[in-house]
């Protein structure tokens, strides 16, 4: 009774606090109409819309496509608003009474969206922070959306509903849930009883693809990294994939859900894109450095550790894609010895460490600077820190040590972790100090000492050496074999790698 009594006098409050958006689309001006509205607004309130989009580390201009602003009353009377910067809006509302702040968003992002919205005639795609401006000062409050939406439309979304609407706890979370809506082609399956959604969005509304196929290798790809961790932060994920590529071409990861940009080809191949994608559900969304989750929307935020949340994201793509049972271990090596050609193939490695491509990314296209990215280091690190703690171990630790035990001490709301916490849970887990492995790795240029690799056994053959156990012939590009004069203990290493 009492508690009955609590909710009942708490909820108006809560529901007062929120910030509510209404969303619709506006198919014949490829727009897409936007609400936001205030119950207890202040005499000033500003609206902002964000510098970037977490996931992509370059400013975007999403300001261009915005028009049409206007701030009322309860009443419906104009209230002024002053553009302060290219981003922000400050109303000045005397009353104190509700506001609704408005804008139009053009939907003409390329492709089917992707980074920002798209409209089209029988369906429309929003990346949430290229449409739904925050609330300064207000970011941590309930978000809710109503959506008005043309007869027949369907919708597709990882946000939580509740009734006739959407709601999410905070701005980070509600622009984290992109939205489809209208036409698309949707499959269901489960993952260790968690519900999982694919949707198959094409220009025609028709996939070229055999969709069942895809679904389920979708559903295979999906099981390695929630077994691994054991759990997972979501309660339903959701893959769109869209079948057109536009500006960029490739995956967006979000809390709940990824984005795929591919061409509408049949097989889609989406493999370790898509493995990637999701494991950034865990190592990013989750585990994430500090400044990534709450994050600073006005500026660009730099850490030197996008070597961890991009390139062992990378590393497990290819692990779990080959653990999900779709390839077997000769494609893992000789996937893996083509990041190694990748990455010596640049010469940016020889001046860059891989902290300096993470913090520099900003102004170099949001994957490292010049060839040096740090997805391909990245893996390679993640992969020998991987080698060099089963070895310190005797085969009982691995990185995936490493990865649950960030997971549990970074899983939200706790914060990210500190620039220098991933060598402290790396020398935690692996029993032993890394720390000088880790200096030369991630904070120097020197070369990579895949030599480590021989602690699971395996070799890395450059091009013009001869491959070991083939007589003379030799590798005419970089080549991962097995060790032909593997020790006992070492094969037993081998074999916990691959174990799947
Ligand atoms: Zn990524």
């Amino acid at each position: 009774m009492k508690r009955y009594f609590l909710a009942a006098l708490f909820l108006p409050c809560f529901a007062l606090a929120d910030v509510h958006y209404t969303l619709e689309p506006l198919p014949a001006a490829k727009s897409l109409r936007v609400a936001v509205q205030l119950e207890d607004a202040k005499a000033i309130e500003s609206f902002r819309i964000p510098a970037w989009t977490p996931g992509m580390y370059v400013l975007m201009n999403y300001q261009d496509k915005i028009s049409d602003i206007k701030a009322t009353d309860a009443e419906g009377r104009p209230l002024h608003i002053e553009p302060v910067d290219k981003r922000k809006w400050v109303v000045t509302n005397p009353s104190k009474g509700p506001v609704t702040f408005s804008y139009r968003v053009l939907g003409d992002d390329g492709g089917l969206g992707f980074f920002g919205a798209n409209v089209r005639d029988d369906k429309a795609f929003v990346n949430g922070a290229s449409t739904f401006m925050y609330v300064d000062g207000r970011l941590t409050e309930r978000s809710t959306l109503r959506l008005k939406l043309p007869a027949g439309w369907d919708v597709a979304t990882a946000m939580s509903s509740q009734g006739t609407e959407f709601v999410a706890e905070g701005y980070d979370e509600f622009i984290d849930h992109p939205i489809q809506l209208g036409k698309f082609v949707r499959r269901n399956f489960t993952v260790e009883g968690i519900p999982f959604e694919a949707i198959y969005v094409a220009p025609d509304n028709k996939p070229r693809c055999d969709v069942d196929r895809e679904t389920e290798r979708l559903r295979k790809q999906s099981i390695p990294t929630v077994r691994m961790f054991g759990g997972a932060s979501f309660k339903k994920y959701l893959y769109i994939i869209h079948l057109a590529v536009g500006d960029f071409s490739g995956g967006l990861e979000h809390r709940a859900c990824n984005v795929q940009a591919v061409p509408n080809l049949k097989p889609l191949n989406l493999d370790t894109l898509a493995t990637h994608e999701y494991f950034h559900a865990w190592n990013v969304k989750q585990i994430r450095p500090a400044v990534l989750g709450p994050f600073d929307y006005t500026k660009q935020v730099r850490t030197g550790n996008l070597w961890f949340a991009e390139g062992v994201t990378d590393y497990y793509a290819y692990k779990h894609t080959y653990a999900s049972g779709l390839f077997d271990s000769d494609w893992l090596l000789s996937s893996l010895a083509a990041q190694i050609s990748d990455y010596e193939s640049g010469q940016t490695r020889l001046t860059k460490t891989v902290e300096d491509s993470s913090r520099e990314n900003w102004e170099n296209g949001g994957f490292g600077v010049g060839d040096l990215s740090y997805y391909t280091k990245g893996l390679l690190i993640g992969w020998i820190f991987d080698a060099e703690i089963r070895k310190a171990t005797g085969g009982r630790k691995s990185l995936d040590d490493v990865m649950r035990t960030l997971y549990a001490r970074c899983m939200l709301p706790n914060p990210g972790y500190g620039e220098d916490e991933l060598i402290a849970t790396i020398n935690t887990v692996a029993g032993t100090d890394l720390t000088s492995l880790y200096m030369d790795m991630v904070r120097s240029t020197k070369p990579l000492p895949y030599d480590r690799l021989q602690d699971i056994g395996l070799m890395v053959i450059k091009p013009g050496e001869v491959i070991p156990g083939s007589g003379s012939k030799k590798a005419n590009r970089y080549s991962v074999v097995r060790d032909p004069e593997i020790s006992p203990e070492t094969a037993q290493r081998l074999a916990g790698w691959l174990a799947r």
